[in-house]
């Protein structure tokens, strides 16, 4: 037997609803074509209301589930999500230096879009110093990138670029800069220290199902990546797919408040090679 699946892994918080984090991200490694594996981080509680709390898993659990994974299925690609705290930023560099999957996409989730703390004290600073220079694209957006910069936000699109070339030259990874909060028309960018590498057109979906839409987006791009295209392609192809999902889960009603996209809008049978 020599023929395997194209495996993804997230390593990212638990939602319930399955709008965002591990959930979100399994149904959209399925939709791609991927098998997904998940190793929990947090469990959180929350519906498409928003987030009212969230507990840690212990750093050690996390780094054993890694261990037995990397052991026997070894991921093509893996997805960071919410880390939660800064012993599990660590538990995660430890399994990476170990294994050196070929590639790694981190979103530094911090807060929720309703302002909820996803994140311990440390962990900006343990992403940075510990996390991005072991990832292959970290994901930003203005607020992210200020944190993560140590810079106040970015006064437009020209100043945020700028900045996401800087952070990619002291971490070593590409940036991909989310535009969303300077204007809904404007492209995300992924940057490296020399410039602009891809850039990824989006229109804006009038919906209020965007609950996990930056989780998705990040999950796609490992899937994409998994799957052999180059990460200008992964990014513009998961951008795609993210676009495809909130449009054909717009009319949906899907709980009191923000709902997920539709991932399963087209799912591709699993791929296998
Ligand atoms: N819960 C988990 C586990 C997440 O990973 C995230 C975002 O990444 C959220 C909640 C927040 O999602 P949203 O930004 O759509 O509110």
């Amino acid at each position: 037997m020599s023929k395997e699946y194209v495996r993804c892994l997230s390593i990212a918080g638990l939602d319930p609803s399955g709008g965002a984090g591990l959930l979100a991200d399994v149904k959209t490694f399925a939709a791609l074509g991927c098998q997904g594996m998940a190793v929990a981080t947090c469990l959180t509680v929350q519906n498409t209301l928003g987030v009212c709390d969230s507990t840690a898993v212990d750093a050690a659990l996390v780094e054993r589930q890694l261990e037995a994974l990397f052991d026997d299925t070894p991921p093509h690609a893996v997805k960071i999500g919410m880390t939660g705290t800064a012993a599990t930023v660590g538990a995660i560099a430890r399994v990476l230096d170990r294994h050196k999957p070929p590639f790694v996409v981190l979103d530094p989730v911090v807060a929720s879009s309703g302002g909820f703390a996803l994140a311990a004290d440390g962990v900006a600073r343990a992403l940075v110093e510990t996390l991005m220079p072991r990832c292959t694209m970290v994901a930003v957006n203005r607020d992210e990138l200020s944190l993560a910069a140590g810079e106040p936000p970015a006064a437009d699109h020209a100043a945020a670029q700028a900045a996401a070339m800087r952070l990619a030259a002291r971490t070593g990874s590409c940036i991909l800069l989310k535009s969303g909060h300077f204007d809904e028309t404007k492209d995300d960018v992924l940057l490296t220290p020399r410039g602009v590498a891809a850039v990824a057109p989006g229109r804006p979906v009038a919906t209020r199902n965007t609950h996990g839409t930056g989780c998705t987006l990040t999950s796609a791009i490992a899937a994409w990546a998994a799957l052999g295209l180059g990460m200008a392609d992964a990014v513009r192809e998961a951008k795609r797919y993210v676009q495809q999902a909130l449009n054909s889960g717009r009319d949906v009603a899907a709980g009191r408040g923000r709902g997920g996209m539709n991932h399963l809008f087209a799912p591709r049978p699993a791929v296998v090679r």
